[in-house]
Parts: C-alpha cells; structure tokens; sequence
C-alpha cells in the first residue's frame, strides 16, 4: 500500500504535469471511480485550471482555479503515470488531459483508489496533521494519544491521530525510536514523543529520499532496505537480537523485543 513517502513521489509527479495547466479533458475508464466521479462531474472539470496539487497524509488534493479541489486517495494500489503515446495499459483507471498536451493516468491494477470533487472548504477534514508537518510535536501528539489506551503501534495506523503513516512505517519508526509497539499510546512520554516524532519524520525523510531511485515495482521488492518490516527471524541491525512478528489490530507488526522496549 503506498505510503506518505510515496504518494509524496507520485504528488511531485502530478505537480510537474498539472500545476499551471487547464484540463481540457477527463476520462474516467473504471465504474468504482466513476462512483466518486461520475461522468458529468467530470466533464465539468474541462476549463477549470490546477493552481497547486498539497498532499496531507495519503490523500492527495488538486485545487482548482474555480475554488474546487479535486481529492485523490490511491488507497492500495493507486499510483499516477504519464503514459505513452498509443494504447492505454488495461490498468489506467482515469486519465486527465492538458491544454499543453500533458497527460497524467492514475494506474491502479486493484482499482481501489477513490476520486472526488469537492466545493471551497467541502473537503474531509477528520485528518491529523501530516507527519512531516512541523505542527506534529511531541505535546500535539500525546494531547491526541491521551485517551488511546491501544499499543502505541496501531494508533500511528489512525489517520485522524498522524496522517501518512502506514503498517511498514510505523513498525520502523518505532525500531528508529527505540519504543516497544505494544506501550499503550497514553503511556508515554512527552520525552519518548519527541523521540518517536524525530523518528517518524527520519524514517519517512529516509524514504522519500530512497523513492527518487526506485519505481513502485523495484521499491515493493527491495524489502532489505527496512530495518524490522518484513524481517521475521533476522538479526536486528542494532543489537543482533531475532526480529518478532506480532499481530495488532488485525495487521503485522515487526519489532526487536532486544531494544525497542
Ligand atoms: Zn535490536
């Protein structure tokens, strides 16, 4: 599933194609988008121009000339392609074109990934704030945990707590950070917070950095690059300790029961 790293790589693409441009046509190819899209909505983007595309979390937003905003979510297999001239790839579930030629296709093998368009100010707003947002700090995010009682692992998985961060990078933050994922998130303190904000936003840095070398396909399979995710059984990168694999809100978890405590 992407994560904020790379939707922050699929976003800068989209910004590169789109900001500045004016949508001369929308072709949404696969009824599940069409749910969030449909075909006049659509047709109603043609004229209106892309003054910025943000990224919050996982979600992606293209505001509109027009005070729109075109939001995106890639959910598990979404991702944005500039495709070749010629036929399409089967999996291009829409396609938006510009007034200087410019295509961008959102390829989506699963065709999951959910579009939407929203009035001025109409947009969800449940999220918490992005986790490479300076507005994330420890004393934010302990006000947010202080009623969560869960393993401090699957609050990170909320959206609404931090946005952008998902199963692989939580359990990896939490290794950076030294914190065992079954703490209960009100637990800790604002001093180990801090640690696991730093944490969070060094891993995903890390990432994001990483994400310029590699496509989505070679990114999946290149599972050495994590310091516990995927690595049941494996010597820990810091102390040698065996990488456990436990379950927590019905998703995987890795961590090193050696130093992360
Ligand atoms: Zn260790």
């Amino acid at each position: 599933m992407p994560e904020l790293p790379e939707v922050e790589r699929a976003a800068a693409l989209a910004r590169k194609v789109a900001v500045g441009r004016t949508i001369t046509s929308v072709n949404v190819r696969h009824r599940s988008q069409r749910r969030g899209l449909p075909a006049k909505t659509a047709r109603s983007l043609v004229g209106d121009r892309v003054l910025a595309v943000q990224r919050r979390g996982k979600a992606q937003r293209f505001t509109l000339a027009s005070g729109r905003e075109l939001q995106v979510h890639f959910r598990m297999t979404g991702d944005w392609m500039i495709p070749e001239s010629g036929r399409l790839p089967r999996t291009v579930r829409a396609m938006i074109t510009f007034d200087d030629g410019g295509r961008l296709a959102l390829d989506d093998p699963r065709a999951l990934s959910v579009l939407s368009l929203c009035g001025p100010g109409e947009g969800d707003d449940r999220m918490g704030p992005d986790a490479m947002d300076p507005a994330l700090t420890a004393r934010r995010l302990g006000a947010a945990l202080a009623s969560r009682r869960i393993g401090i692992k699957a609050a990170l998985l909320d959206q609404s707590i931090v946005a952008g961060i998902g199963n692989i990078y939580a359990s990896e933050s939490l290794w950076r950070a030294r914190i065992d994922p079954r703490i209960p998130a009100n637990r800790l303190s604002v001093a180990r917070l801090g640690t696991l904000v730093r944490a969070i936003r060094a891993t995903l840095s890390a990432a994001m950095s990483q994400q310029r070398y590699y496509s989505r396909d070679r990114a999946e399979s290149e599972a050495g690059r994590f310091a516990v995710y995927d690595r049941e059984g494996k010597p820990c990168r810091r102390c040698r300790s065996r990488i456990k694999r436990i379950t927590q809100a019905g998703r995987s978890t890795y961590f090193c029961s050696g130093c992360q405590n």
